[in-house]
């Protein structure tokens, strides 16, 4: 069985380029019919944020990201579910360190009591020469059995991974290809800090062998580390996963997408109004692409369609106009209901409607929503694509003024009066057919007829359907808007 995982660390808000390791992880795992893991790296505690582990799985769900194991949430708290737990790494300390004593005992592993001062000394002088910062080994000759009696003595240790010299380590990346990288060019990494927590080094290869994760699926910087976690499974006699190390997610400058050029967070794209369909399928193409390069996918679509070997090597540009396109597609094709429960609020909040409105108005912000969704490629665009209804007529436009300057418009606007005169109420049928009866009572047709209507109700001489304009309006506004155009 195909097994993955997402290893987030609870150092904030889910970046987008997270989602979209997620996101590969869990196309993989279920195209192949097999498990998707949701654990949690937190044994850096100076990097802990307080709520960040209920945030990333809050993201991973709005996503659609339907994970089967690991972290969840219920009923506002974290719960753990899965054969192969604890999931939180900081749940797992005795764990790592019945693997550490392994290490040090089968001589794969030495302490180290280098003091802080001699290390950052060391670095100095490592960097003053030229030298890549390396630690020089000068612990490993410490026998064990005097390592201990240091420690139970008081003095404070880190445990380091006792690399051999001069040893080539080979593995195979499903992007990258064969790697090799010679020991010499690597450190004596730190696997356990003097507090018991395991680096993430340690925590990541032990979680990943004794959860049964079968490929690797994460971000390309974290390719650099692989041959370090490649010689502890040969240290343990472990079998290996497979590695896919994906390119990162690059700015239209071909830059990191970093917090200072916008937003990066799964949670800002939400607030912004993107659908988690049109995310998901936007970000999905971002670094890889379908067989015949289709661009409007479903997750069903993208689970069959998904494969490494489709994986650019190249970094995906991250293209906000792309993305829009895409999100203008789900909204199109959005429940009408569902779309205006994600519109109330941001019409509310745009001071254009209250919540005593929205609750005593459904039929009409329906109607609302059914008229502008063709030009909305975010929710958060609702209260700017439907201000010109509420409210005051505001007419900007050049053209419009030009429309509503015309010889005709007093009387195409008097026929609109006597008609909305003749009715209790401007229902559909009386806004689908009073342009026709105003056109053979004033004779005026086409564009001259149009036009001039559409800027006088609207202040604009484009927009969605006139009829439902009316509709929208109603009796009352549209004759307050004719009267102010006429005075
Ligand atoms: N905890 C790492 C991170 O925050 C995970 C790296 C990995 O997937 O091995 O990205």
């Amino acid at each position: 069985e195909v097994r993955l995982r997402f290893a987030p660390s609870p150092t904030g808000y889910l970046h987008i380029g997270g989602l979209r390791t997620a996101l590969y992880n869990y196309l993989f795992a279920k195209a192949n019919h097999g498990k998707m893991v949701l654990r949690i790296e937190d044994t850096d505690r100076t990097r802990f944020v307080e709520g960040a582990i209920e945030g990333l799985i809050q993201s991973l769900k709005w996503a659609g990201i339907d994970y089967d194991e690991g972290v969840f949430m219920e009923d506002g708290k974290i719960v753990e579910r899965g054969d192969y737990g604890p999931y939180i790494q900081s749940e797992r300390l005795d764990i790592y360190q019945k693997y550490v004593d392994q290490l040090l005992e089968e001589g794969h592993a030495y302490y180290c009591f280098c003091s802080k001062d001699r290390l950052d000394h060391l670095r100095e002088e490592q960097k003053i020469k030229g030298q890549i910062p390396r630690y020089d080994g000068l612990c490993r000759s410490v026998p064990l059995d005097e390592a201990r009696e240091r420690i139970a003595k008081g003095e404070k240790a880190v445990v380091r991974l006792k690399l051999p010299e001069n040893m080539d380590i080979k593995f195979h990346d499903a992007v990258r290809g064969d790697i090799t990288i010679n020991t010499n060019e690597m450190d004596d990494q730190v696997l356990m800090k003097s507090d018991g927590f395991p680096t993430y080094h340690m925590a990541v290869v032990v979680d990943d062998h004794l959860m049964k994760i079968t490929h690797i699926v994460r971000g390309e910087e974290w390719l650099p580390s692989t041959p370090k976690h490649i010689y502890l499974y040969d240290c343990f006699g472990w079998e290996k996963p497979q590695y896919v190390h994906l390119p990162g997610v690059l700015n239209a400058d071909h830059k990191k997408l970093s917090k200072r050029q916008g937003d990066v967070s799964v949670e800002d794209f939400k607030n912004r109004g993107y659908l988690p369909e049109g995310l998901i399928n936007y970000l999905a193409l971002v670094g890889w692409s379908p067989k015949d390069n289709e661009e409007i996918l479903s997750m069903k679509d993208l689970i069959d369609q998904f494969s490494f070997d489709r994986v650019s090597k190249a970094g995906g540009v991250f293209d906000k106009n792309k993305l829009d396109w895409v999100n203008a597609h789900y909204i199109k094709e959005l429940p009408i209901d569902d779309l205006v429960d994600l519109s109330i609020p941001e019409l509310v909040k745009a001071g254009l409607i209250s919540q005593d409105f929205a609750q005593g108005h459904r039929d009409w912000l329906k109607l609302l929503l059914e008229t502008v969704r063709e030009s909305l490629s975010r929710i958060e665009e609702v209260p700017e694509k439907t201000a010109f209804l509420f409210g005051n007529l505001e007419v900007t436009e050049e053209e419009a003024k030009d429309q509503l300057a015309s010889d005709q418009i007093g009387d195409l606007l008097g026929a609109l009066k006597e008609e909305l005169d003749s009715v209790d109420q401007v229902d559909q049928e009386f806004a689908k057919t009073v342009m026709k009866r105003i056109q053979k009572k004033t004779g005026i047709k086409g564009k001259g007829l149009y036009m001039p209507t559409r800027a006088a109700l609207t202040g604009n001489v484009h927009g969605p359907e006139l009829s439902n304009i009316m509709e929208l309006l109603g009796k009352d506004k549209m004759l307050e808007r004719i009267e102010q155009v006429l005075n």
